[in-house]
């Protein structure tokens, strides 16, 4: 079953009082239920418990109302009506052997305290992080002495939820321990500012406070960031290196990464497997306790040579585990083919950055645990098999024929062009975005697996084709096409002209090798990867290239996936050129005419090309045809024909392969009415709104 090289990933770790049973560790991680969606939070952590995880972690955890993190929904802990949320998602976990993991936080200056009406703490008077016109007051030592209380009191009530292991979190800038080590946060006299042994104090307490509450039975874990990348202000590695040297015996696990959480969760396109190895291989070398890291680790060899070269003890992962809550299983059962890697695009962070439950690119599945009872590794078999057509084998196709073909369909996939991954296979070719293939492969993989799906290259099929196939389920999946005209958020009416010039350039035309010379102007009224994408893939072609948008700023969605910062940086390191608040309105000659959105002054700029991303228009047509013969679907066995996809309304990837997830999981089931999900209700307590914590 199991390769022996793989072995030394499945011997048990002691964790001060408690055991994991092997070295996987799903380190806490958002996921936008937390507290608000309790039942939909414990069925997708206990998911992760099935799928071979040792350890399954919480995300952090409010443990006061002067912490409260309004609109962002995280585990809460405020007083014992917190408990019986985080106590079902301990007894799941534990139905699975593993231990569960809780992420005590005080947010202070991080937190936003929106709902609690609290004033905001922090080691000095300084300004909210996240830009509320708000400050966070100094903290005095009796608020010290309060902060600790309620930090011991919520490490209880999480030991009575049957918590195994209880953190103290001093890592991607959002606690107070490590607030109280940052120069620019910690400007205090007394005994808790000033030399490092003062800024360590508070977090020195507090492990210890933990300890003393809760160490008989459970581990205390110091969630740690080694390095912030910002200089003197921040905590630095040969600080952090001290630091460890300070508390080294004092935890009973060390969980290590770099800070903020742009640092730490790096899409693919900014950082590779392992990337923070340099920052963090120090502490296994300092201390005699295990350390758990993360790095996107997706690979079982490079898993084993962490621990082989004493890098780590525990191989964490966050995202790894969201595309696959059984890789470790799949490792332990020699299914190292069936693993679905993550490709690092952070849609995973974007569910909790817009506030909405997780999703995930890879993995359909993350967030419908619960509320669809969809798992990950298993759907229900066909209640009878039918012969079903998909067309297209872009993201949605490929899942959509994979998920059919695991129930049991006779599937049939047909593709336009001589390789399969549609979007994905395209756009992989793109700088930086190569592991997106990864949806491509693991999809490709497992049909390659399934005797009851064809695949068929090379087909274009018009709708005679399709309905002289014989089958009685067509899906189409036809995919879709940038436009040229301008059309877009920024220019409802298109821009004379554009349609039909040969300047014009969209990214279906960068994909296929059409690249622009000169003078470049890339128009991103689309507002995510693609804009930035597109130019540095012009600039690294030796183009002189100009980003302009509408928007106030460059690719605002990218807030959402951690990808913003790291975009704006690769921006300035290859010398492209923004201009924002700015709209196209004319292209003539070799001069572009913008206009700027607020004042509209007009300028212009010497230009060869411009490559727009406004808008995509779905290939729908073959859709449309089939529509269009409704009358001759009988004569032909045709019963349903669906549209899904980028061909149905173009969006992210992660929409595409839910949609062929989600065509293939309701085929022939009974369609629930109107709301097709289970949802989350107070009404249950409507009974008891006295506000007493013993009531
Ligand atoms: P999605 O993101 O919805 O999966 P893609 O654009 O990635 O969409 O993939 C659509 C795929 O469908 C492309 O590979 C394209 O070549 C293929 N396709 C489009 N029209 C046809 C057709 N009429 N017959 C077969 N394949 C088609
Ligand atoms: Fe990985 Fe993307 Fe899934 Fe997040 S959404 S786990 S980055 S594949």
């Amino acid at each position: 079953m199991r390769d022996p090289r793989y072995d030394i990933l499945f011997t048990p770790v002691p964790i001060g009082p408690v055991t994991a049973k092997n070295r996987f560790f799903q380190v806490p991680h958002c996921n936008g239920m937390g507290h608000a969606m309790p039942l939909a939070h414990a069925a997708m952590r206990e998911i992760k418990a099935e799928g071979g995880w040792a350890v399954v972690s919480t995300e952090e955890c409010e443990i006061h109302p002067s912490s409260d993190l309004t609109p962002y929904v995280e585990a809460r802990l405020w007083d014992d009506r917190d408990i019986p949320a985080l106590a079902l998602m301990c007894d799941k976990v534990h139905a699975h052997g593993a231990l569960a993991a809780l992420e005590l936080s005080h947010n202070g200056p991080t937190a936003s305290n929106l709902y609690s009406r609290e004033v905001l703490l922090a080691p000095s008077h300084q300004p909210s992080k996240y830009g509320y016109p708000s400050q966070a007051r100094a903290m005095t030592q009796h608020d010290i002495r309060e902060y600790r209380r309620w930090h011991r009191n919520a490490a209880i009530r999480g030991k009575r939820a049957g918590m195994d292991i209880i953190y103290v979190y001093a890592a991607h800038d959002l606690s107070l321990p490590m607030h109280f080590l940052q120069r620019r946060r910690n400007r205090r006299s007394d005994e808790y500012g000033g030399s490092l042994e003062n800024r360590v104090r508070l977090l020195r307490e507090v492990l210890q406070d933990t300890k003393d509450a809760v160490g008989d039975t459970c581990a205390v874990a110091l969630r740690f960031a080694t390095e912030e990348l910002l200089g003197p202000g921040g905590v630095e590695l040969a600080e952090a290196k001290d630091i460890v040297g300070m508390l080294a015996e004092l935890p009973d696990l060390w969980d290590v990464n770099i800070a903020a959480w742009y640092n730490d969760s790096v899409p693919s396109r900014f950082a590779a497997e392992g990337a923070q190895e340099p920052f963090i291989d120090f502490v296994r070398k300092t201390t005699s306790k295990p350390v758990v890291g993360v790095g996107r680790f997706t690979s079982p060899d490079t898993m084993v040579s962490q621990i082989r070269r004493g890098v780590l003890d525990l191989i964490g992962a966050a995202r790894p585990s969201i595309a696959d809550p059984f890789l470790p299983r799949k490792i332990e059962e020699g299914r190292i083919d069936d693993i679905r890697e993550c490709i690092g695009c952070n849609i995973c962070v974007s569910g909790d950055m817009t506030i909405s439950p997780i999703r995930c690119t890879q993995n359909p599945t993350m967030g419908e645990e619960w509320r669809r009872d969809w798992h990950p590794e298993r759907i229900p078999a066909a209640r009878s098999p039918r012969r079903v057509l998909v067309v297209g084998a872009g993201p949605a196709g490929l899942e959509a024929a994979r998920a059919l073909g695991q129930r049991g369909h006779q599937v049939s996939l047909a593709e336009a062009r001589r390789e399969l991954g549609g979007r994905v296979t395209r756009e992989a070719r793109l700088p930086g975005l190569a592991e997106w293939a990864r949806v491509r492969d693991w999809r490709v993989g497992q049909i390659n697996k399934l005797a009851n799906v064809a695949v068929y290259m090379d087909s274009i099929l018009s709708a005679q084709d399709v309905l002289d196939f014989g089958a009685e389920h067509v899906v189409l999946a036809t995919g879709c096409r940038w436009r040229r005209d301008g059309y877009g958020r920024s220019n409802g009416l298109g821009i004379a002209g554009f349609e039909d010039s040969p300047r014009i350039f969209t990214p279906d035309d960068l994909m296929d090798g059409r690249l622009p010379e000169g003078r470049v102007v890339v128009f991103d009224d689309d507002g995510f990867y693609y804009g930035s994408v597109a130019a540095e893939l012009l600039r690294r072609h030796g183009c002189e290239v100009t980003y302009v948008t509408a928007d106030d700023s460059i690719a605002p969605w990218s807030q959402h996936t951690l990808d913003y910062r790291h975009i704006r940086k690769r921006m300035a390191e290859l010398g492209i050129q923004p201009i924002v608040s700015h709209n196209i309105t004319r292209f003539e000659g070799a001069t572009l005419a913008l206009e700027n959105v607020w004042d509209h002054q007009r300028r212009e700029l010497p230009c060869d090309a411009v490559v727009m991303l406004t808008a995509r228009v779905p290939d729908d047509a073959l859709h449309q045809d089939l529509l269009g013969r409704e009358a001759a679907w009988a004569d032909a066995g045709l019963r349903s024909v669906r549209c899904i996809g980028d061909a149905e309304a173009p969006g992210l990837i992660a929409h595409a392969v839910y949609a062929g997830h989600r065509y293939a999981r309701e085929l022939q089931e009974p369609v629930l009415a109107d709301v097709a999900f289970k949802r989350h209700f107070h009404t249950a307590h409507i009974g008891d709104q006295s506000g007493d914590p013993s009531a």
